[in-house]
């Protein structure tokens, strides 16, 4: 029976760091972190997220700047705030809601946000650092991922992994930083012929396919460490993720829960962005 990976603790565990280094940040140099979270419409479940980064904030003690803007908002509008709060020296970190209504192009706007304030890394010129190892910023999910990985105490270097999920903003990062841990790394998608023969090979397996109990247990290999990155709203209400928990639970080694695995740490990842842009733009040493 897998042992379960507890995104509950580990991300209160990062949140509890981030609010250790902004008290001393505060007391040394005088400097409160603030994050600034745009979102355009009244998409419920944006709405759910939007609130928990502004108690994230409240819990590690930044400043929180929030602009609901309504749903006919032109794109126009949309970059003209972008700017404003990119001179704002009191906003460390911006972040826009995705997705954006669809006069938006939500490109246009991640192009938009200065890279040093890009707390989600979704920026081209972040893109490209993550991509030679060189990096201020990781997004906020796959970075989640690895803190999740590290606190099995499992080695990745050497270790088969398999990302099923091509995304920009979670797979293909994902593979990245897997791969800079020295993982052998194998990215799937729709187009992948015999999923499950590839996937059966994963010492690491990581979902990030928006289906829910896309992954079963004959997917799996005996005594993997199986990573759920999925959120999928069942007809009931509930949250489901890619993978089928009790099955893959029988024959996995670690897994993460849906929901108490990977979502509470992509906000936890994001506050020790925000820290790290505040920290950056002050010209204090970064040592998180
Ligand atoms: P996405 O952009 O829709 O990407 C899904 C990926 O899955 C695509 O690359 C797609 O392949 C692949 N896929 C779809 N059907 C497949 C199949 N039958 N076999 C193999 N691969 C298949 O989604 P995303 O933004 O990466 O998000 C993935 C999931 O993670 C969603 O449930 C999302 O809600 C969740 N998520 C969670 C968090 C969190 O904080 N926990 C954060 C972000 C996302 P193609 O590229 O070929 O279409």
């Amino acid at each position: 029976m897998a042992k379960l990976i507890d995104g509950k603790q580990v991300s209160a565990r990062v949140k509890e760091q981030v609010r250790l280094e902004t008290e001393k940040l505060k007391q040394i140099h005088g400097i409160q972190p603030g994050l600034a979270v745009v979102i355009v419409g009244n998409d419920p479940a944006s709405r759910v997220y939007v609130n928990n980064k502004k108690k994230a904030c409240e819990t590690v003690g930044f400043r929180s700047y929030e602009y609901a803007l309504p749903e006919e908002t032109t794109q126009a509008q949309l970059l003209e705030l972008v700017e404003t709060l990119n001179a704002d020296s009191n906003v460390n970190g911006i972040l826009v809601q995705l997705p954006v209504p669809p006069q938006i192009d939500d490109k246009a706007v991640i192009n938009a946000i200065s890279p040093e304030k890009d707390v989600d890394a979704f920026h081209p010129a972040n893109v490209g650092k993550i991509m030679i190892g060189d990096y201020a910023f990781l997004p906020c999910t796959p970075a989640g991922v690895m803190e999740l990985l590290a606190s099995t105490g499992v080695e990745i270097a050497g270790k088969r992994c398999v990302v099923i999920g091509r995304s920009n903003i979670v797979g293909k990062p994902m593979a990245m930083l897997l791969l800079h841990k020295s993982g052998t790394v194998t990215v799937c998608h729709s187009r992948t012929v015999d999923l499950p023969s590839v996937t059966k090979e994963a010492d690491i397996l990581v979902a990030a396919v928006g289906k829910a109990n896309f992954v079963t247990a004959d997917m799996v290999k005996e005594g993997a460490i199986v990573i759920d990155v999925g959120m999928n709203r069942l007809e009931n209400g509930k949250l489901c993720g890619d993978v089928a928990f009790e099955e893959v639970s029988a024959k996995a080694s670690w897994i993460t829960p849906v929901p108490g695995g990977v979502g509470p740490m992509t906000i936890a990842m994001l506050m020790r962005n925000t820290l790290t842009a505040a920290m950056t733009q002050n010209g204090v040493e970064v040592k998180l």
